[in-house]
């Protein structure tokens, strides 16, 4: 049996043509397949507007600035993410706070969050990034409802969700990244997540004023947009307005994008069927599978099981070319932090989770062979 990754990518002839005709064109950036991916892509997640970025983490980094975070502004997120979801605020000199998780859901657990807003004065939180985890959708309703009540912005790192929503109270489905409940949305293209493009990245928002000012900063904070000029010297003539980023995405990762952006829907659909049949496999074991709660659809980019000897089933896997993964070393571990003042036991159920939690192999082409060799290894160890 060849290696079983946990996650991994899938490049089709389609994909290979769309990107060598690119390459046969008059644009290698900056052409019509960012705009074209930028309209396709706002629609898949049903969002109004969106702006095709270098990454997901310049993204993130994309939405503090257009929010203007500033030195000294403080912004809340969850401690199981990867770092960048915390980072970004710190490069715009903004501060970082966590809350704990759900220990259902593994997201930001609202209630805590509810918790810490409530004692602190109003203003005290400037905004707060959620993280739609392993693909579960963040409950954006009520977090909107606290948002509101505590004058916080909301940045959703929807990274893990595309193609994933939930059922809000008004019984409309609310995909994950639509914008309808956050101001802004970010995604990765990065190749071990649902959509790849080498390295890419969007934002997306309802939010016109927002969008206006992702794309001025994407660009160096340059415009050609005559109705925004101060000055006009002629037809070449273009302004520089305020201090921006080169943090535009090519038209080469742009028509990949297109692409895979085709079979989008039908990976998610193969997610969920993957998901279920581990779901089944696992149902009378010591194991602690993934929430399944009937108003939402989970994108399951990650496939996390708990387990209580979390390490020697990943070091037994191994041994059978299955290479598991651990998502995520909790932000406040790493030594970054650590020397910022996080310590271990500042947030004790995302400790825990990180305890026994492995990501098993998950991707729209593991075959059944491979699944079946998977859980045959798994219920072979506990067995042992
Ligand atoms: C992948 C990821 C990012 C960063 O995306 P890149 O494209 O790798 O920069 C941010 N947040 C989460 C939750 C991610 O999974």
């Amino acid at each position: 049996m060849k290696p079983i990754y946990y996650g991994k990518h899938n490049i089709t002839e389609q994909d290979i043509q769309a990107v060598t005709e690119v390459l046969n064109s008059d644009f290698l950036t900056q052409g019509p397949a960012v705009k074209e991916f930028e309209e396709k892509f706002a629609k898949y997640v049903g969002a109004k507007y969106a702006v095709a970025v270098t990454n997901g983490t310049d993204a993130l980094h994309l939405c503090n600035l257009s929010l203007g975070v500033k030195r000294g502004d403080k912004i809340i997120t969850t401690p199981i993410t990867f770092v960048a979801s915390a980072n970004s605020v710190l490069y715009c000199g903004g501060e970082i706070d966590f809350v704990d998780i759900n220990p259902e859901t593994y997201t930001l657990d609202l209630d805590k969050l509810e918790e810490k807003l409530l004692s602190h004065p109003i203003g005290t939180y400037k905004g707060v990034i959620p993280v739609d985890f392993a693909g579960y959708p963040v409950d954006v309703e009520r977090l909107r409802a606290i948002a509101n009540k505590y004058n916080l912005w909301i940045i959703e790192d929807a990274c893990h969700a595309p193609g994933g929503y939930f059922i809000d109270s008004k019984k409309n489905m609310q995909l994950c990244g639509n914008g309808q409940y956050s101001d802004l949305q970010i995604f990765s293209f990065h190749p071990v997540k649902h959509i790849a493009t080498g390295e890419g990245g969007m934002v997306t928002t309802n939010n016109k004023e927002l969008f206006n000012k992702l794309k001025l900063l994407s660009s160096h904070g340059i415009t050609k947009d005559e109705s925004l000029l101060n000055e006009n010297h002629g037809a070449w003539y273009y302004e520089m307005q305020e201090l921006g980023y080169n943090y535009r995405l090519s038209d080469l990762n742009c028509a990949l994008g297109i692409s895979q952006l085709k079979r989008a829907n039908k990976g998610v659909r193969r997610r969920n069927e993957i998901a279920n049949k581990y779901n089944q496999a696992f149902k009378d074991l010591e194991i602690i599978r993934p929430l399944v709660k009937e108003n939402i659809y989970h994108a399951y980019h990650l496939y996390i099981i708990q387990i209580e000897d979390r390490k020697a089933l990943y070091a037994f896997l191994r041994k059978h070319n299955i290479f598991t993964q651990v998502h995520y070393i909790p932000v406040h571990y790493h030594t970054y932090y650590k020397n910022k003042g996080w310590k271990k036991g500042d947030f004790p159920i995302a400790e825990n989770y990180y305890e026994n939690c492995l990501s098993l192999p998950m991707f729209p082409t593991l075959t059944e062979e491979e699944q079946d060799f998977v859980i045959e290894k798994v219920i072979e160890f506990l067995n042992f």
